[in-house]
């Protein structure tokens, strides 16, 4: 702005201090008597009350500016947003206020061309990130863009808000995008080594649980950078040990979210954290046993505490799932009303890769009444199945442990199970609720 008077500097100062400091009765005195101070700015960055409000989380101060100032989406020297600013310093009730006063989530800065949401997968917060996410769902932004674009909008050297989440090792972050549809297996341009996937970018940063949510969501072991690096060499590299083992295409694949069944996104919030965590935990059974031939130690899991499950399967034997004897029923099958476990559940509809030759989508059926899986519920009532009452009178755990040995010899690995329920569809489920695993189906086409 280059005034030079030194009493405009100073009445600025006044201002800008005040505004970052969140003193209302200063910066209303400042504007009453002078409104046009309004659109000055600070001398380097050139930002505004509104930028500077923003990135302090000075909410009331923000709410009093948006009330004055016609433009929301004023720009600093780096065509940087207010809400840009908020979303790079978390501070949420701001990201909220600025764009319930229509602040245009598809501004790009001029310092990588990056957009709010590059910002707040960036510096990992994942409050301003869903807040950006379900706003921009129902705005102008949807219709003109499309949703699904915006998820994946790229920056100045092509990377989406994905690949800057797995790369600064934000794994709740690179969780809500892929929930919300950004593409696991998109290559950035210039950003990190060209051509990087998510990914790749994660087996730089070393984040253990941004790989699993990658891998968890069908990300490619195989797929190479410009370079011809695959993710497992890029994580050799950066002496990421754990995460290279899980990359290392020789070791097990993990099980993938089987999100192209229609059913599975109508499914509610609390089925489907069920369904999802219990992916999850069938994958880190799977990564004990990779990692156990490596030098490095598995970290205990950090969503999901593996240990009081197996409290609660202890203690709640009743309602143990009738496949796998080894987890409570948690979810309910519509509108048959069958109940059994999130793993079992996950295992009807999971697949490892799907096989081109035998691609069928047929949608998965009750394993109990063959009748075709509707929706799926979280069980709301006790696992009452007829036959249950059956071996119900005899309470010990024993029975049920030699039983579950029985049906599953190799101990208690989820994994066995899962492996041996997939194929569970084509089974002789009789209504009973009784199933008898039989080999002879398995092979058959
Ligand atoms: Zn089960
Ligand atoms: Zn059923």
């Amino acid at each position: 702005m280059g005034q030079g008077l030194s009493c405009g500097a100073t009445q600025e100062q006044g201002l800008f201090s005040a505004v970052q400091f969140g003193d209302v009765e200063t910066v209303n005195a400042l504007l009453q008597k002078e409104p046009g101070v309004l659109h000055n700015t600070t001398v380097y960055d050139r930002h505004s009350a509104l930028h500077i409000a923003a990135a302090n989380g000075q909410i009331e101060i923000l709410s009093m500016l948006l009330e004055r100032s016609l433009n929301s989406d004023v720009l600093n020297r780096h065509k940087q947003t207010p809400l840009m600013l908020a979303a790079m310093h978390g501070k949420i009730s701001c990201v909220k206020k600025l764009l319930e006063a229509g602040a245009n989530m598809l501004k790009f800065d001029s310092l990588n061309g990056r957009t709010c949401l590059h910002y707040a997968a960036y510096y990992g917060h994942t409050d301003c990130l869903q807040v950006i996410l379900s706003c921009a769902q129902s705005s102008p932004v949807a219709v003109s863009w499309g949703y699904a674009r915006f998820v994946n909008v790229r920056d100045g050297r092509g990377a989406t808000p994905l690949h800057l989440a797995a790369r600064q090792r934000r794994p709740d972050c690179v969780h809500i995008l892929l929930d919300n549809g950004a593409l696991v297996c998109s290559s950035t341009g210039g950003y990190g080594c060209p051509g990087s996937t998510p990914l790749h970018l994660a087996a730089r940063g070393g984040s253990l649980d941004c790989i699993r949510a990658l891998l968890a969501w069908g990300a490619d072991r195989l797929q190479r950078d410009a370079s011809g690096r695959i993710p497992y060499v890029v994580a050799l590299k950066n002496k990421h040990g754990a995460c290279a083992a899980l990359l290392n295409p020789s070791s097990a694949e993990p099980l993938v979210w089987p999100s192209p069944l229609k059913f599975i996104s109508e499914l509610n919030e609390e089925a489907k954290a069920l369904l999802e965590r219990a992916l999850m935990e069938a994958n880190r059974e799977r990564e004990k046993n990779i990692l156990k031939g490596t030098a490095y130690s598995v970290p205990s899991p950090s969503h999901s505490d593996v240990g009081a499950d197996d409290n609660i399967s202890e203690a709640s034997d009743t309602e143990l799932c009738c496949i796998c004897f080894e987890q409570v029923c948690t979810i309910e099958v519509q509108g048959c009303g069958h109940q059994m476990c999130a793993h079992c559940t996950l295992a009807l509809c999971c697949h490892n890769k799907p096989n081109p030759t035998t691609a069928c989508l047929t949608p998965p059926v009750c394993p109990f009444c063959r009748s075709t899986i509707a929706r799926l519920v979280v069980a709301k009532i006790k696992c009452c199945d007829d036959t249950d009452r059956d071996i119900g009178d005899v309470n010990s755990p024993k029975l049920r442990r030699s039983r579950r040995s029985r049906n599953f010899s190799e101990g208690s690995s989820s994994f066995k199970g899962l492996s041996a329920v997939g194929s569970l569809g084509k089974m002789g489920g009789r209504s009973s609720g009784r199933i008898a695993i039989d080999d002879e189906y398995v092979d058959k086409p």
